[in-house]
């Protein structure tokens, strides 16, 4: 008998959650050369220690697998944080004092760029030039509004845009005259916001996620990252469907997808945006929208692919072994998703697919049993199923009773045995998986924890909360064979979190990690683990 190489890793004295069903929970866990080698308790591992094997007291915190994101889009969120983010601030002198603080941080850049701002914060809807002028009168400001409708610009970019009081209305096309001058991101902003986007990602337990922006600009920023061994996370890109090109795209899909596969980077999924949002009635639906009074309209709102090409586009790129992820938020859109699934099924041979629909926001009772059937896979935002204003006033009067009960089923589709996975799509929401498990499990709010639950038989167990954000993202990410569950002989990414996640009474938003690890090596540390 040899004698076992002692591990460079132990944790030990937590409440381990595997994920794993052959065994739940665990004391502790060991690593070497980046693998779990072994789950069991203290004594178990104890065999594995040896003198320069580093040990990490977990004193009945959790360890978790490591969180994985199955919609989320990191490299333009970090965009975000590199330029002027007024997000978090929430009144004009807020976000003047922001833009400031920017400008004086910022004195090589010829243009303050950013956005994040409401309209709620200023009287009619609409931001003063003149406010910007008196604190950046040199440089050309332009910020978008949080919703992308509409920009604030100061008197130098109106000027650099040649446009003053004779330049004719051009309507809904005026910022587009402002833009074209505000200079591209560079490739080193890219990166730039690549790394951003990850750092925040580890700091908040996420090890592996499926980027849905898909562009070349976020892939090749990834890619760079990749080359130069920058690359912690495992990363699984989705490139973006164009809406006014045909199927002939996908083979730049597949050569671009063949040229990807670096480090822990894979380009293999396709992503397609099907439909809108509700709150502006772009959400495809089954029945009209209502209006305010009650009645039925005549709009079922978009669908931004014919049915025909959707079915060819998704059969093609199934035939081309990418795994196809459908952003659907209406029934309609999430019927012609499941009826394309269905049919690229039916029509190509078998193969393990991972196949996802993404947003589920109204899906018709009809089709709840069809995702298990057809093994796509549900894919939850779960952070969006509260009580809010856009829920109260923007969506339940216009959807009518009936269909309100019909929104983020996520204990009906559990029940049915539908495979889910969790996601944030950040920077539409927070990123942090802990206040999205938090809504999961009460569909309430983080931020008013008072307020009535959404469709309380919707509520699904922590377990499955748990389960959805770690091996359900890990299989629609395609990673389930080697993360996802702390199972020996998998890899060691892992997450702690600062208290014991299933105590009776915990919150999930209140915790917070302490340490992120992938394949054993810290990417995130928090000093107060070892404190
Ligand atoms: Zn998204």
């Amino acid at each position: 008998m040899t004698a076992l190489r002692p591990a460079d890793l132990v944790l030990r004295g937590g409440a381990v959650h595997t994920v794993d069903p052959a065994r739940p929970r665990a004391q502790a866990v060991a690593v070497r050369g980046g693998r779990i080698v072994a789950v069991g308790t203290d004594a178990d591992v104890g065999e594995h220690m040896g003198p320069r094997t580093r040990v990490v007291e977990l004193r009945g915190r959790t360890l978790l697998p490591g969180f994985q994101d199955a919609h989320v889009h990191a490299v333009t969120a970090g965009l975000d944080r590199l330029r002027c983010d007024l997000r978090g601030a929430d009144d004009a002198d807020a976000y003047l004092a922001r833009i400031v603080e920017y400008a004086a941080a910022q004195p090589e850049r010829p243009w303050i760029v950013g956005g994040g701002w409401a309209m709620g914060a200023f009287p009619g809807g609409t931001p003063d030039r003149g406010l910007l002028d008196a604190v950046v009168p040199d440089r050309p400001v332009c910020l978008d509004n949080r919703d992308g409708h509409g920009v604030w610009v100061n008197s130098r970019a109106l000027e650099l845009a040649g446009i003053d009081r004779h330049t004719p209305d051009p309507h809904e096309g005026a910022t587009a005259l402002v833009e074209r001058h505000v200079p591209q991101p560079t490739e080193e902003e890219w990166l730039a916001s690549a790394r951003l986007g990850q750092a925040e990602l580890h700091r908040l337990g996420i090890t592996a996620w499926q980027e849905t922006s898909g562009y070349e600009t976020d892939l090749g920023a990834y890619r760079t990252l990749a080359e130069r061994g920058e690359l912690t996370a495992r990363v699984v890109v989705a490139q973006r469907w164009q809406r006014h090109a045909g199927p002939e795209q996908l083979d730049a899909f597949a050569a671009r997808r063949d040229q990807s596969h670096v480090g822990r980077l894979r380009a293999d999924r396709l992503k397609i945006l099907l439909d809108g949002v509700l709150e502006n009635f772009t959400g495809a639906m089954l029945e009209p929208y209502l209006d305010v009074h009650g009645s039925p309209t005549t709009n079922r709102g978009l669908l931004f692919l014919e049915p025909v090409l959707l079915r060819e586009a998704v059969r093609r790129a199934d035939g081309l072994g990418f795994h196809v992820h459908v952003h659907a938020i209406g029934d309609r859109a999430v019927r012609e998703a499941l009826d394309a699934f269905e049919a690229a099924g039916a029509s190509n041979p078998a193969r393990d697919r991972r196949h996802t629909i993404a947003h589920i926001q109204v899906i018709h009772p009809a089709d709840l049993a069809r995702f298990a059937a057809l093994g796509v896979v549900a894919n939850g935002q779960p952070y969006w199923a509260v009580h809010d204003r856009q829920m109260d006033e923007l969506t339940i009067p216009f959807l009518g009773p009936e269909r309100t009960g019909w929104q983020y089923p996520f204990g009906s589709l559990l029940r049915t045995g539908a495979r889910l996975a969790f996601g944030s799509d950040w920077a539409v929401s927070t990123p942090n998986p802990l206040e999205e498990i938090e809504v999961a499990v009460r569909r309430v709010s983080p931020d008013d924890r008072h307020a009535a639950a959404f469709l309380p038989h919707e509520r699904i167990t922590l377990r499955a909360a748990v389960e959805a954000f770690t091996l359900g993202a890990a299989y629609v990410n395609g990673l389930d064979e080697e993360t996802g569950t702390i199972t020996a002989g998998k890899l060691a990414d892992l997450a702690v979190l600062d208290r014991d996640l299933f105590a009776p009474g915990t919150l999930p938003a209140d915790a917070r990690v302490l340490l992120t690890l992938v394949e054993g090596a810290p990417v995130f540390e928090d000093p107060a683990l070892e404190g």
